[in-house]
C-alpha cells in the first residue's frame, strides 16, 4: 500500500507539472503582448475558453483515473490473492478475488471500459475546484494588468504548491484517492474473509508521526471482527461517519489495511502478544 501511494504521488505531482505548463503556454500565447499581461476583457475571455481545461479532465481521466482502476485491479488485486493463498488452499480462491474485485470496480464506476457518470471515479477526476481557483487568480492578474513575474509566481505555487502546501492536484486527490484505494483494499479482503469464514485481522500499517492515536494504539494488534465492528460506535478525529470500521479503519486518509487471517493464526498471534 505504502509503495502504490507513494507512486501515485508522483504521478498527482507530474499532473500539476503538466497542467502549469499547458496553462502557462497557452496564457503566454494569448494575453500578453511585449512581455506583459493585456488587461481587459478579452484576456479574460481567453482565460476562460482556454481549450487546456479540456485537456486537463482527459490527462485526469486517462493518468489517473485509469491508472487507479489498473492498480487496483491489478497490483493491489495480486497482493490480497498473495495474502489469502498464504491461508487458504481452494481452487476457487483466484476466480473468486479476481470477480469480486471486478465488482467492486463497478461499484466505482468503472464498467471495465470507461466510467460511468456520477460514479465516484468520475466524480473525482470531474471536480472543478482546480479550474475555479485558477481561473479566479488569472482573471484578477488580467483585470489589474498584474506584472508577468508576479503572476507566474502566483500561478506556481497555487497549482504546484510550495514548502508548506500541497499543490492544487494533490490536495484534492490525496484525501479521497487514498481513501478509495485503502477501502478497495479492505472491501475485497472482507469479502474473502466472508466467504472463508475467517474471523480475525491485524491491524496494519506503518508507525509514522502523522498517525492517528486511534490506528497507533491499535497497529500490529490482533482484533476479532466483532473487536472491530465495536468501534463503529466510537468517535474519533478523522472518522468517516456511517461507514463501517471494517471498510473504513481509521477513517480518512486511514492507509492501514486489515489482514485477515485464521482462527488459529490469531490464537498464536494473541498468545505472543500477551507475552
Ligand atoms: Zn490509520
Amino acid at each position: 500500500m505504502e509503495r502504490i501511494l507513494s507512486d501515485f504521488e508522483s504521478r498527482l505531482r507530474r499532473s500539476q507539472e503538466w497542467l502549469f505548463n499547458a496553462l502557462w503556454e497557452d496564457v503566454l500565447k494569448k494575453i500578453v503582448v511585449d512581455g506583459k499581461i493585456t488587461p481587459g476583457m478579452g484576456s479574460i475571455r481567453a482565460i476562460n475558453t482556454s481549450p487546456v481545461w479540456g485537456r486537463y479532465y482527459r490527462y485526469l481521466r486517462d493518468e489517473i483515473a485509469f491508472w487507479m482502476v489498473e492498480i487496483m485491479g491489478g497490483k493491489l488485486t495480486d497482493s490480497i490473492l498473495d495474502f489469502f493463498s498464504l491461508q487458504i488452499s481452494s481452487t476457487d480462491l483466484e476466480p473468486r478475488t479476481r470477480a469480486a474485485a471486478n465488482s467492486l470496480l463497478t461499484s466505482l464506476g468503472y464498467d471495465g471500459e470507461k466510467f460511468v457518470e456520477n460514479g465516484t471515479l468520475y466524480a473525482l477526476t470531474s471536480d472543478r475546484t482546480a479550474e475555479r481557483k485558477i481561473k479566479a487568480l488569472a482573471i484578477a492578474a488580467a483585470a489589474s494588468g498584474k506584472s508577468l513575474k508576479t503572476f507566474k509566481k502566483e500561478m506556481t505555487t497555487i497549482i504546484k504548491g510550495d514548502a508548506q502546501n500541497l499543490g492544487i492536484v494533490e490536495r484534492h486527490f490525496q484525501t479521497n484517492a487514498n481513501t478509495a484505494f485503502a477501502e478497495f483494499d479492505r472491501s475485497l479482503s472482507l469479502q474473502l474473509a466472508d466467504k472463508y469464514k475467517m474471523n480475525h485481522v491485524i491491524w496494519s500499517g506503518p508507525k509514522m508521526t502523522t498517525s492517528r492515536g486511534f490506528c497507533m494504539a491499535r497497529k500490529g494488534k490482533v482484533f476479532h471482527r466483532d473487536e472491530i465492528r465495536a468501534m463503529d460506535n466510537l468517535q474519533w478525529t478523522g472518522k468517516i461517519p456511517g461507514q463501517s470500521t471494517l471498510i473504513s479503519a481509521g477513517g480518512y486518509n486511514c492507509s492501514d489495511i486489515l489482514l485477515w487471517i485464521t482462527d488459529e493464526l490469531a490464537e498464536i498471534k494473541k498468545a505472543e502478544q500477551a507475552e
